[in-house]
């Protein structure tokens, strides 16, 4: 963090393109089949059941794929790789942070002039940028669980989840193959299920955070401890950035003279991220990108 700040905060000039191209269109199938390579890459012999089934949906996908008679074939989002990656090394564990925050949409909640809250929106001026970050911490597997319980759990949610995936697809598994027979909406709730019951008590470790994007303002000690005296008592250069599409979509409404140069936390990287893209695929992507930490 320190480094950046020296570095006259050229890191917040790479920010807005970086964060306003960082989920592109895809292939739903295409997703699925990232899903299914993602699993078998991490998980060990002890799920071979599960791998063996996931192998057999990888071919028969692909042929449908390739013949062009996938029943659903729609748009998604991925996460661009490039963006990801460069995000990853020039913001390191506040990029991570924020798509571990981003991994459950709910952690986020935009508050305007219309929606009910118990927050005094006049008070954080522009009551469309009000936002209040969720975010926990701590193991993410329950350690009472027995070996045995966790593998029976980590597969039904991964039978599950792609049981959903396919289902998206108008496709469901059955019988050793792929027919075109959408499946039952509850699905999604026996996964949510499933997956708490593997999580640690995520509740007992929720923080919550007040973010201000028109005064570049967060409640949490990461961003407050960056405006140490030392730092507010050095003359610092003042935060400019080139007005493109992309700094006019990020930057919208924010004041940057209050605390310039602005610092960043991982609180107020989520809350533009998700501001930039509020229709991103976030849950489904992180999700799965996050399994192999489940299983550890
Ligand atoms: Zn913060």
């Amino acid at each position: 963090m320190e480094q950046l700040f020296n570095d006259g905060n050229g890191f917040l000039r790479l920010l807005p393109d970086l964060i306003t191209h960082l989920y592109v269109p895809t292939p739903l199938a295409d997703s699925v089949l990232s899903y299914i390579d993602n699993q078998l890459q991490v998980l060990n012999d002890e799920f071979s059941s599960t791998k063996a089934q996931l192998q057999t949906i990888k071919e028969d996908l692909t042929s449908l794929q390739s013949s062009g008679t996938i029943p659903n074939p729609q748009q998604t989002t991925r996460i661009d790789e490039d963006r990801s990656l460069t995000l990853s090394l020039v913001f390191g564990d506040i990029f991570t942070d924020a798509m571990e925050i981003l991994s459950n949409r709910e952690n986020i909640h935009f508050y305007t002039a219309h929606q009910p809250t118990h927050l005094d929106n006049e008070e954080f001026g522009n009551p469309q940028s009000m936002v209040v970050v969720y975010e926990t911490k701590g193991p993410k597997l329950n350690s009472s669980l027995s070996k045995h319980a966790r593998i029976e759990l980590i597969s039904k949610v991964i039978e599950l989840e792609i049981t959903d995936l396919l289902g998206e697809l108008g496709l469901k598994f059955s019988s050793s193959r792929l027919l075109d027979t959408p499946v039952a909406p509850q699905i999604t709730e026996e996964k949510k299920d499933a997956v708490e019951k593997l999580k640690a008590n995520p509740k007992a470790q929720t923080t919550r955070f007040y973010v201000d994007l028109p005064n570049w303002y967060c409640s949490c000690d990461k961003l407050q401890s960056c405006y140490t005296k030392d730092w507010l008592s050095q003359s610092q250069p003042k935060f400019t950035y080139q007005q493109t599409t992309e700094t006019h979509e990020v930057f919208q409404g924010i004041n940057f003279d209050s605390l310039d140069p602005p610092a960043i936390c991982p609180h107020i990287l989520a809350a533009l991220i998700i501001r930039v893209n509020p229709n991103a695929n976030l849950c489904k992507q992180v999700s799965l990108a996050n399994f192999s930490s489940i299983i550890d």
